[in-house]
């Protein structure tokens, strides 16, 4: 069988410990045999990154910037145990940390659904989108301690030397705390902007909510940059894409999302994003089946699981004992670059084969053949647990069937 030819590589980033092992796995088995496979390759495993000052993370960054479509694997973010285990020179930061900031994107998260595999919410039928606005309020915040009797005042003092402006916090009677959060109306357009546009091209209905009720000026003003931007330049796409915008209370959205079928993109503030993305994976029933896109308004698109690295696998295969991981979503990091440089390249055949390879995915597991996470959960009868290789194979062998 002739190999699927590509035109311009993927931006290829390595990473560490059990995803690494993987990675490779499904390249060998997945991928190389049926693609006449290019990219441009960094590898951002810990001992490299230290080894490069966190050079090569940047170096990464950039080359997506250059060719727009790049495929991750997950990476260690260090602390203190991680200084000591890999002797490293400095606590170097999160690699996605870094390249978010230099891509400028918005992170959508989906988990992928397969029969046997049943949400824990009864209704929902179809994926959930989170999209997290990656940038300030309370991650960006500055705190104090107040000890005693006091006031605290929030002052802005113009650049341009104009009369300062004052608002008192608290008259404090007694001891507490005090929180200074901002954002930015660049940030918040730049947010919008991603999530009208993934939704024109998911073709899904974007959902957004914040607490404007009660916080009148900081949340109203999300809403105001959605809503105004919704209005000059994306509420005739959406009507002629057939999809809609909808803002509510963020208490209303929990409701209701709980009470939907799915099948719609839920943009969130920061911490709304943090704490609901973990909620709606696991009631979708498994973190390892959760994808992960970062888009970038300037348009480039870095493809990854949401999960880690999986430590606790990772020591099991160093000590030579089996290991049952579960590689769907790394494979699907796969399927979405490879899918999207074939949209943007216009090579069908790298799109027709991204397909491919998710039914081939998804009908392994459907067929009952699944890893330990999966088999524990799955409501099919009688699953074949496989190991971390073996699933990998077993999906190679109905590729292989696909595409003959
Ligand atoms: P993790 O996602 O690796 O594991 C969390 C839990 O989920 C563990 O119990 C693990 O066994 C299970 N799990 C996750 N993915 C699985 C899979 N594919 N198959 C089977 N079980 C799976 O997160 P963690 O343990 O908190 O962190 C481990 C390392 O990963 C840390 O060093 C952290 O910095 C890094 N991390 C990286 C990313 C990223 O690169 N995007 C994200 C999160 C954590």
């Amino acid at each position: 069988m002739a190999k699927i030819l590509m035109k311009t590589p993927l931006v290829e980033m390595d990473g560490d410990e059990m995803t690494r092992i993987m990675w490779k796995m499904i390249k060998d088995d997945l991928i190389l045999p049926f693609v006449d496979l290019k990219t441009e390759y960094f590898d951002l495993g810990l001992e490299n990154r230290n080894a490069t000052d966190d050079q090569v993370t940047i170096d990464s960054a950039n080359a997506t910037k250059r060719l727009g479509v790049a495929v991750k694997c997950a990476t260690i973010t260090p602390n203190a145990a991680r200084m000591e285990e890999y002797d490293l020179k400095k606590m170097w930061k999160s690699p996605n940390g870094t390249i978010r900031a230099m891509l400028d994107g918005t992170v959508f998260r989906a988990p992928i659904l397969v029969k046997g595999i049943e949400p824990y919410v009864r209704t929902w039928k179809a994926p959930i989108t989170i999209a997290r606005h990656a940038y300030g309020d309370v991650y960006r915040d500055v705190e104090m301690r107040i000890p005693g009797p006091g006031r605290v005042d929030l002052t802005y003092t113009p650049a341009d030397g104009g009369e300062p402006q004052s608002v008192t916090v608290h008259e404090f009677a007694g001891p507490g705390v005090v929180e200074g959060m901002h954002n930015l109306d660049d940030s918040i357009t730049g947010f919008a902007h991603a999530c009208f546009s993934y939704a024109l091209e998911t073709r899904q209905d974007l959902w957004f909510a914040t607490k404007d009720t009660i916080s009148k000026t900081y949340d109203h003003r999300f809403k105001d940059v959605f809503a105004d931007l919704y209005e000059a330049e994306y509420r005739e796409k959406f009507e002629a894409a057939g999809i809609e915008y909808f803002y509510t209370l963020i208490d209303d959205a929990v409701a209701r999302v709980m009470r939907s079928e799915g099948g719609f993109i839920w943009a969130c503030k920061n911490y709304d994003g943090d704490v609901m993305s973990d909620m709606v994976s696991t009631a979708f029933g498994s973190l390892a089946m959760m994808t992960s896109v970062l888009v970038s308004p300037h348009g480039y698109w870095e493809y990854e699981a949401a999960h880690g690295t999986v430590q606790r696998h990772y020591y099991k295969h160093l000590k030579g004992e089996r290991t049952s991981t579960n590689s769907v979503a790394t494979i699907f990091a796969w399927s979405g670059a490879l899918r999207k440089r074939g949209e943007l390249d216009g090579t069908p055949d790298l799109v027709r084969f991204a397909d491919a390879l998710e039914r081939a995915t998804i009908g392994t597991i459907e067929s009952g053949k699944m890893t330990g996470d999966l088999a524990r959960i799955t409501t099919l009868p009688n699953p074949q647990q496989l190991d971390t290789e073996e699933f990998i194979l077993a999906i190679a062998d109905r590729l292989a069937k696909e595409l003959s």
